[in-house]
């Protein structure tokens, strides 16, 4: 039966499931690798994206006093629910965009002939699963970070970045709330890039995609589940100067975490509100209102 699966000799975590394996066989019989690559990559965005926003904004409405518990900042400052509908349109608008242009992307691959995945019957290797997810989570952690302190630029920052940081209590939506060009540079090239480069299997690039569509929706969501996964992102959005990565690595690395941040400030001393506004110019967010 597996030898009908076009399956590599290799150990595939996905052997183990035998309706998976027989289902993308029929999927790669039914569909061409373009219209395949085109409706997964939309499956994905719409069932990770939107399923997650979806438990955690409807949270507060079915169980309040459990939101209410696990909220990480207070209700005040939570937006209202005309910002969320605003929210709502921005994100949409962002997401059409985004998928015209991964449209028009695989439009022109087919007239090249090369494709950024491999669609094809063979599933992928355990090991080669496991490795492009590592190298892509590490490299997604750069781009993410370099972008988004350049965001920070003051010359950047009122045109573009600004928008993002409406929220500084953020809620799941609010991850994709962006300027276009942010939701290119720092949302979806940082997360598309990797796995091109390694010329990922589609089926590892819609895990790895999955995996970071359910991150940034909880690290936007405002609530303190999963350890706490939320704390670093949304002290980013509620402080501005601190935490523009999203494993914390980086944010160790160039001194931007919030505890060396703190450290700082403290040494300085009496001074500590001259440190402040400095920090704010290199933020970018000079003259701005932090509410
Ligand atoms: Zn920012
Ligand atoms: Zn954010």
């Amino acid at each position: 039966m597996s030898s009908s699966l076009h399956l590599p000799p290799s150990m595939s975590p996905l052997l183990m499931l035998e309706p998976v394996g027989r289902a993308w066989e029929n999927i790669m019989k039914s569909y061409s690798p373009a219209t395949i690559e085109f409706a997964g990559t939309l499956i994905v965005q719409l069932v990770f994206f939107w399923g997650p926003c979806a438990i955690y904004l409807s949270l507060d409405k079915l169980f309040p006093r459990f939101s209410e518990r696990h909220k990480i900042q207070p209700a005040p400052k939570q937006p209202t629910r005309s910002e969320i509908l605003d929210c709502l349109g921005v994100v949409l608008k962002n997401q059409i965009i985004s998928t015209a242009l991964h449209g028009l992307l695989i439009y022109i691959s087919t007239l090249t002939g090369k494709g950024a995945f491999r669609v094809e019957a063979s599933l992928p290797s355990l090991h080669e699963i496991v490795r492009d997810l590592i190298f892509s989570l590490l490299l997604r952690e750069a781009l993410f970070y370099y972008s988004h302190r350049v965001l920070h630029h003051p010359r950047l920052y009122p045109k573009i970045h600004k928008i993002h940081h409406r929220f500084t209590a953020p809620v799941a939506l609010a991850a994709q709330y962006a300027h276009p060009i942010e939701q290119i540079v720092a949302n979806i090239l940082p997360i598309t890039i990797p796995p091109q480069l390694l010329n990922s299997h589609i089926l590892t690039f819609w895990i790895f995609m999955a995996y970071e569509l359910i991150e940034t929706t909880t690290v936007h969501s405002g609530y303190d589940f999963f350890l706490n996964a939320a704390k670093m992102h949304d002290l980013h959005h509620e402080k501005f100067l601190i935490y523009f990565g999203a494993i914390g690595v980086l944010d160790w690395f160039h001194g931007t975490d919030g505890s060396k941040m703190a450290a700082k400030r403290k040494a300085k001393g009496a001074v500590a509100g001259k440190g402040v506004s400095q920090n704010k110019v290199d933020a970018g967010v000079k003259g701005e209102k932090s509410d």
